[in-house]
């Protein structure tokens, strides 16, 4: 059974099921794999070095779109916890009748159930074969943060930045197709290199084509006052989760100075030379605190 497909069953059953399946299918593919055999397009091989990465980044860093492109190159899932909390929900099950009932409220996810049902994917991702994850928007919280290292052996926490001016730019540039629900973004930034240092900017705009020019339309959310909020709330909150993996020795920053096509060649490379790399092998972080 593809990983998708599990998924999409994964909505529609309760947990337990669901876990006897991912159980059945592990049975299934130590019946069917002989050693390092691949099963299914996953490599099930248990050497295969692993990639197990956080990405950090303010709204509107493109993080979502960067943490699918290298998933998909490094061939692991990209986990972003909004999406399995909105999948936990849909599928109807006790705890995503739970976490319906909080969001409803307004408030926020206690770390608890967050940790659980994150847990619960990369149990069944371990037991399908997958060699990792690209996780996104997780951790949210230096609880969550020494959370997830005490139960996995993240090997990488890339911190995405940019500049604010051009994030706050960016953010307002964003434009929806209501007709076919496509995104573009008009804004067209070229910034030159600030005295403090930081190198010049160049996003060119990703224009709508002529069939969607008419029916573009700015999100509410995608106001200034709401979007520079939005930065605030982000700074205070990710402040201590960066501290806390930069003492870790697993924090890489990482400057975007350009658009998508320019910066993914500077960024795989750096990627690459994180593969395989565990937390027992990074060098030990924090000496002399
Ligand atoms: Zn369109």
């Amino acid at each position: 059974m593809s990983t998708s497909s599990a998924q999409r069953l994964a909505r529609r059953v309760p947990m337990s099921a669901v876990s006897a399946v991912a159980s059945l299918r592990n049975a299934l593919e130590q019946l069917l794999s002989v050693g390092e055999h691949q099963v299914a397009g996953f490599s099930a091989s248990a050497t295969a070095p692993a990639i197990n990465w956080v990405f950090l980044g303010p709204p509107g860093v493109g993080k979502g779109t960067y943490a699918s492109r290298v998933a998909k190159t490094f061939g692991v899932p990209h986990i972003a916890t909004g999406d399995l909390i909105r999948a936990e929900i849909g599928a109807g099950s006790e705890m995503g009748a739970q976490m319906k009932r909080i969001v409803a409220s307004g408030k926020l996810l206690p770390d608890v159930l967050v940790q659980q049902v994150l847990t619960q994917r990369l149990d069944s991702g371990r037991r399908a074969g997958e060699r990792g994850f690209i996780l996104d928007g997780y951790p949210r919280t230096r609880a969550q943060a020494e959370q997830l290292l005490r139960s996995t052996d993240v090997g990488l926490v890339l911190n995405m930045g940019l500049r604010e001016e051009v994030l706050v730019e960016k953010c307002m540039g964003r434009r929806l197709c209501r007709h076919c629900g496509k995104n573009y973004n008009i804004a067209n930034i070229h910034l030159p290199a600030s005295p403090d240092g930081r190198p010049e900017i160049v996003m060119p705009p990703l224009s709508p084509p002529p069939e969607c020019a008419p029916h573009l339309a700015v999100r509410e959310d995608d106001r200034e006052e709401v979007i520079r909020h939005r930065l605030e709330v982000y700074k205070a909150e990710a402040s201590p989760v960066e501290e806390f993996f930069r003492r870790e020795g697993l924090l890489v920053d990482f400057e975007i100075t350009a658009g998508i096509p320019e910066t993914l060649p500077r960024l795989m490379p750096l990627l690459q030379s994180y593969v395989g790399r565990r937390a027992d092998t990074r060098p030990a972080a924090g000496a002399g605190n």
